[in-house]
């Protein structure tokens, strides 16, 4: 359990992220919280970079009802300090923490509070003591260095532990995590570090965590993006959506579109999406192109239009409910994905 979240053990795989505002401006990390929280975030990650975000960690606690982990770096007295302060976790690296005596002082506070500890190792920043052997970032080596710091916790009498082993390219990443899953019962946080910009970083998240998930490797999930955090609580949301690991809110269903395309799908499946962005509610809203495959996605969907000859054809709840004019289609669309919407409220109060 991380505060109230179960993590492992067959509970569901929950979303992470990490505000970027200073850690120790109280009130902006807790509207960003807030934000995160109400994107669908599960656990909120903060950086406690000095002594005054330490300080802060009190009033974040008490002020989200995600559970907190505080990331430290460098300074082993922050990370004791963020334990004394009432972090649920924290989150260390064991190529920053410094000597395995200051390791082993954490270790023990964190045994003594009960504070869960995510081993996070990082491509970027290999333990030294494996750096000066000579030893090089890949798979093996920072499988071995999360795996060295997992023992020296449970030693040091650790009751939960995470693990993640992060490179910033795909395969490495995969082949790490595998290692570690291998050798290891203790839940695993998985993402693709410093994986980049909203378009290639989603891209790379989405195959490399997607991946892990579909060999069922990955009880929490980081999508990390150079963009607001918010952004990345949106795209974990559909990677687990998309193999079926959560309920997705609206998902639309739409075609490539060819020279058989009827109707504007373009324009349609996305003002569809943006219309309905945020629905909570798990529909599927199908937008077809033609009679080809329109039909029959249409009538899988839970609304869908497929595009004919002068319009589209409108199927509820896998009927064919009528013909609509190309322009109504919208409408036509929104109304009666909105009047479902109502009625699975109604049934869901
Ligand atoms: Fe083309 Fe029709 Fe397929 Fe859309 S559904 S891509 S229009 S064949």
């Amino acid at each position: 359990m991380l505060g109230a979240v179960p993590v492992g053990g067959g509970a569901p795989v929950c979303i992470q992220s990490m505000t970027n505002t200073e850690t120790s401006n109280a009130g902006a990390t807790l509207e960003q919280l807030a934000a995160l929280e109400e994107a669908g975030c599960e656990i909120g990650r903060v950086a406690v970079p000095d002594e005054e975000s330490a300080n802060a960690i009190p009033t974040l606690v008490a002020g989200t009802s995600m559970p907190l982990v505080a990331d430290v770096h460098f300074d082993y007295r922050l990370a004791l300090m963020a334990i004394e302060k009432g972090a649920h976790g924290i989150r260390i690296n064991p190529g920053t923490i410094g000597s395995v005596e200051r390791a082993r002082e954490v270790a023990r506070a964190a045994a003594a509070a009960g504070t869960v500890v995510r081993v996070g190792v990082n491509s970027g920043s290999l333990e030294s003591r494996l750096r000066k052997q000579g030893v090089r970032a890949e798979a093996e080596s920072l499988a071995r260095s999360a795996l060295d710091s997992v023992a020296l916790l449970e030693d040091c009498g650790v009751g939960a532990i995470k693990v993640s082993v992060k490179a910033s390219d795909v395969p490495r990443t995969i082949a790490a995590y595998r290692l570690v899953a291998d050798a290891t019962d203790w839940p695993l946080h998985v993402g693709i570090t410093e994986a980049g910009t909203v378009w290639s970083g989603t891209i790379k998240s989405s195959v490399g965590i997607g991946a892990l998930l579909a060999m069922g490797i990955g009880d929490t999930i980081r999508v990390s993006l150079t963009a607001p955090p918010v952004e990345e609580v949106r795209v974990a949301k559909v990677i687990l959506a998309s193999l079926g690991l959560r309920e997705a809110g609206l998902e639309v269903i739409s075609c490539p579109t060819c020279a058989r395309t009827e109707i504007d799908v373009v324009s349609l499946a996305t003002n569809v999406e943006e219309a309905l962005e945020g629905c909570r509610i798990p529909l599927k809203v199908a937008v077809m192109g033609c009679p080809v495959n329109g039909p029959g996605e249409a009538r899988e969907a839970d609304v869908g239009i497929a595009g004919g000859k002068e319009g589209g054809l409108l199927f509820v709840g896998g009927e064919l409910v009528r013909k609509v004019s190309p322009d109504d289609l919208y409408e036509a669309l929104i109304s009666e994905v909105n009047r479902l919407v109502e009625e699975r409220e109604r049934g869901g109060a």
